[in-house]
């Protein structure tokens, strides 16, 4: 897999230290109305309005404020964070640091994969430079009250603790388990303090806009989401890897850059995501119709589609916590059924009721990991209805 520079333009023009020092001569709420005027979204894959985000936590009250860096990464399919903690590291804590500017918070940490563990001795050499460099630490460039400082924290594997609540829960040393909502993170979060929960992602596209303004955003992408996306683009294509697009670009050109413009289908978002048939190929990557966390996984064209909706089900029913009904109970349900139409004997009034299934884990699972896990397979199974009721019978047709 490759995944260079050359292939993040907007990214690799971003020069460590220029956010920061703009920062430090505006106010906290200088830097907040820039981010909220950008429009920046969420690069996690839920797209909230990261200004909305960082205003709320400036105003809830409270001594101590933290930063949270969500590097877990957990999304199948997803890789680009990791180019960005490896390759922009300074960027990732400038951005930490400035959403500790901006919402008046002195301690950062990051989240990490575990599986990224490698990575935590070149992060602590970066974070050292820094504190040396006045980047970090106490009154960073010189400016009387700007204190910050990151600590690293290693994960432990689960996917649910990708969702903002479990990963705190997970931080304060108990099961990585979703918390009910309300209070959000941003008024009762990590050691009951305000706390701003942002992607890699996010934080070095914020850097970009304290540096350079919210038109930098918005100079690229569309109204509702503007910016560039990376991607993390795998499966059957020819050039895999991390890739810069503008939110707005048809699916069709990400396929032909990476190689996989005879794919069969691509699986956008992940296992969370949805399946797209290549008549869909000319819907475009963005907020308002295809939204992405960064993976894309082409399909080529000999895929058994029944096959590939099992594995995304399969993941589901192992890394559901099991706190709500709709979760535990429906992703067996749902594997249940996957079984049955392997052996040919699932009916279309059977096929049916799991659609209908899915549709109330979506309306009534507790946290995001419930709410998107049918996504697959919907999607699959609506695209894809004669192959998968064909399975096992030698047709492509389904039996009532
Ligand atoms: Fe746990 Fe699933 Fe319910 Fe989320 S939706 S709280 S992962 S059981």
């Amino acid at each position: 897999m490759s995944a260079g520079r050359n292939r993040l333009p907007t990214f690799a023009a971003l020069i460590p230290g220029a956010a920061l020092r703009r920062a430090a001569a505006v106010s906290p709420g200088d830097i907040r109305d820039a981010v909220r005027r950008s429009g920046l979204r969420g690069r996690g894959g839920a797209g909230f309005l990261t200004g909305v985000k960082w205003n709320l936590a400036a105003a809830a009250g409270g001594q101590e404020k933290y930063v949270i860096c969500n590097a877990d990464e957990g999304e199948p399919g997803t890789f680009k964070d990791r180019l960005l903690l490896s390759d922009f590291t300074e960027l990732v804590f400038e951005g930490m640091t400035l959403a500790g500017r901006a919402i008046g918070g002195r301690c950062g940490i990051v989240y990490l994969r575990g599986e990224y563990r490698y990575l935590v001795p070149h992060l602590e050499s970066i974070l050292a430079k820094r504190r040396t460099k006045g980047l970090l630490g106490r009154e960073i460039l010189g400016v009387n009250g700007f204190d910050f400082d990151v600590e690293i924290r290693l994960g432990s594997g689960a996917y649910v603790c990708g969702e903002e609540t479990a990963l705190i829960e997970s931080l304060e040393g108990h099961r990585g388990e979703p918390r009910n909502r309300p209070p959000y993170p941003v008024t009762m979060g990590f050691r009951g303090c305000p706390t701003v929960v942002n992607n890699v992602e996010t934080l070095v596209l914020a850097c970009g806009v304290a540096a350079h303004g919210p038109e930098w955003l918005r100079s690229v992408g569309t109204e509702d989401s503007p910016g560039p996306k990376l991607l993390s683009v795998s499966g059957d294509c020819t050039r895999p890897g991390v890739y810069e697009f503008p939110l707005g670009t048809p699916l069709r050109d990400v396929l032909g850059a990476a190689g996989g413009s005879d794919a069969k289908a691509v699986q956008v978002g992940g296992a969370a995501g949805v399946c797209v048939p290549r008549s869909q190929f000319g819907r475009r990557l963005s907020y308002e119709d295809l939204s992405t966390g960064g993976a894309v996984i082409v399909l080529g064209p000999g895929r058994d589609m029944l096959a590939v909706a099992r594995n995304f089900v399969e993941f589901f029913n192992d890394e559901s916590c099991g706190q709500c009904t709709p979760c535990r109970y429906g992703n067996a349900a749902l594997m249940a059924g996957i079984e049955k139409l392997e052996q040919g004997r699932c009916s279309i009034s059977e096929l049916n009721d799991l659609l209908a299934l899915g549709e109330t884990m979506q309306l009534a699972s507790k946290c995001g990991l419930g709410q998107t896990s049918p996504n697959a397979f919907r999607s699959i199974a609506s695209h894809f209805r004669g192959e998968i009721l064909g399975h096992g019978q030698g047709n492509g047709g389904g039996h009532e």
